[in-house]
């Protein structure tokens, strides 16, 4: 195919809103790619100039990007025209250029690539320059195209996607291979998976009804997810972003070699970094061993690492994802001796998974996972089969509204709006609650609040804040609704803060701070 057409398409799916003519377009792309230019043409339409799989990368500068854009466009590339194969080569090129002297070899290749690109393929050569499209065609549109162009249903197409973690494969295996070969994809040595995740929970009631009155609590440790894949003696890890770090943590791979039973398996599993006196070490000193490329075995020997394992998605050529979570575990078990394991206990009681959760916290872990034993292993999901719990911290906010109560909540003032301090003198919403008081506060909150009622739209009661409120919350998450940019899930209010006045309200830099401390200790930074 020519890049023009390529180019054509990405300006016509820029201009369609609709998201089913945005599907039709992509899969009629799809469908007229010949077999080898599958990857790469499905990478494009993602907006990657290389697969999501492949670690290879541009490296361009600034600079050079700019030095670049002055080229004036080929007249007309019509006459040998560039076809999807030479940007693909180009990129190929550019990203292999390395070394000494390298910076000058990557801009000649770009500029060349650059030069026989026209007016109207352009702009699209320079977005892809740029890893973003801009066209609105996300992953879930890109996999409901590849379902149309090859006639296969969309759960097949997302089922191989969470296994092979790349469009371009998925893409490739339903167009070439067909849909029965797409249904047999299942996990793969060395091709990691997206990891299952969890949902966050507070109340252990909560948690048994989900799993059915009995659950298997695990000790969250705070550290780095990873996956060991192994074949005989060839070992790889990756993180929990599907980068690969094997060789910034080799004493793992060496317990994977050495330590464990097995021929083949894949494992799931945290490491922590650990201090001498046996506590776990701040998250920063974890993230340095990852990173690092030079002096390993020192760093090995400063920052040690301990390995945490709770799940066997793989074992000896069987893949044992559909298997429960309690057959997972007594493999697990086995293939490891028992050694390495995430300390685990089987549960239907909520004083004894409190004692457990005291015990997490008591150890300097992050707290606890809570798994249904009959769930299977779901890669990518974020679901009730796997909880996590964690204790609240605490912020000081503002209250700057409240809405009216309904139900026997009516006549109150209480679903109350905190907001944090802007940093300006004003305030900014971080979420509503109406939880944490008693009937009584709630009686005098309310007339409080309507002596500093500053408007009423009939629901919403706008106050002049005044009252400041201690708020426990389970995790702070970015939000396009409030314009702080966060909301507290779990928010709850603990006490009235009397003797706290405006200026003692929480700030909006140190929530930010909070946040960023949090996305740290939560392993989800980018690795
Ligand atoms: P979240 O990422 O917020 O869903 O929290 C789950 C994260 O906790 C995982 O991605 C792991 O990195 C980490 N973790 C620590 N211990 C465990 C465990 N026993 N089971 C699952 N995840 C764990």
């Amino acid at each position: 195919m020519n890049f023009s057409e390529f180019a054509s398409l990405c300006y016509e799916l820029e201009k369609t809103p609709s998201r089913l003519a945005k599907i039709v377009s992509a899969a009629e792309y799809l469908k007229r790619l010949e077999p080898d230019e599958i990857r790469y043409g499905v990478a494009f339409l993602s907006g990657r100039p290389f697969p999501i799989a492949d670690p290879r990368t541009l490296d361009i500068g600034p600079g050079a990007f700019f030095e670049v854009s002055k080229i004036p466009a080929a007249e007309n590339s019509s006459s040998i025209p560039l076809r999807l194969k030479d940007v693909a080569d180009g990129f190929a090129k550019i990203a292999e250029a390395s070394g000494k002297g390298s910076r000058r070899e990557k801009f000649a290749r770009l500029q060349e690539l650059v030069e026989r690109t026209d007016a109207h393929e352009r702009p699209i050569l320079f977005r892809l320059l740029h890893n973003e499209l801009r066209i609105g065609l996300h992953d879930g549109l890109i996999q409901e195209a590849i379902a149309r162009a090859s006639g296969t249903d969309l759960k097949t197409v997302r089922r191989a996607a969470l296994f092979l973690s790349d469009l371009a494969e998925v893409a490739s295996v339903a167009l070439t291979e067909g849909a029965a070969a797409l249904q047999r994809v299942d996990i793969t040595l060395f091709v990691p998976l997206l990891p299952m995740l969890s949902e966050l929970s507070q109340e252990f009631d909560d948690i048994f009804k989900a799993h059915g009155g009995k659950t298997a609590l695990e000790f969250k440790y705070d550290g780095a997810r990873i996956q060991i894949h192994k074949d005989r003696e060839l070992v790889r890890i990756w993180s929990r972003r599907l980068s690969e770090v094997t060789r910034s943590i080799p004493e793992i791979a060496q317990i994977a070699r050495r330590d464990l039973q097995g021929d083949s398996f894949v494992l799931d599993g945290e490491v922590v970094a650990m201090g001498k006196d046996g506590r776990p070490f701040p998250f920063q000193e974890l993230m340095r061993r990852f990173k690092r490329i030079h002096g390993i075995e020192s760093a090995a020997s400063e920052v040690p690492l301990s390995l945490h394992l709770f799940d066997c998605l793989f074992l000896d050529g069987r893949s044992l994802i559909d298997e429960s979570y309690e057959e997972r575990w007594s493999k697990l078990s086995a293939m490891t001796g028992g050694n390495y394991l995430a300390r685990r206990k089987i549960s239907s009681d909520k004083v004894e998974a409190e004692v457990f959760l005291n015990e997490a916290l008591a150890a300097g872990h992050e707290g606890l996972m809570a798994k249904a034993l009959n769930s299977p292993y779901m890669p990518g999901n974020r679901g009730k089969l796997w909880f996590k719990i964690k204790p609240a911290e605490t912020v000081d906010c503002a209250i700057i509204a409240a809405d009216r109560g309904s139900g026997r909540r009516r006549g109150w003032l209480s679903n109350y709006h905190l907001a944090v301090a802007d940093g300006a003198g004003g305030f900014a919403p971080v979420g509503k609650t109406f939880k944490g008081l008693t009937d009584k506060e709630f009686t005098g909150m309310t007339a409080k609040l309507q002596e500093l009622q500053l408007a009423d739209d009939g629901y919403t009661v706008t106050v002049k804040p005044e009252i400041v409120v201690e708020v426990t919350y389970n995790e702070i998450q970015r939000s396009p609704q409030y314009s702080s940019g966060f909301a507290l899930r779990f928010a709850r209010i603990t006490r009235i803060r009397e003797d706290k006045s405006l200026a003692q309200v929480t700030s909006l830099a140190e929530l930010r701070s909070l946040y960023e401390r949090q996305f740290i200790s939560k392993s989800r930074r980018n690795i």
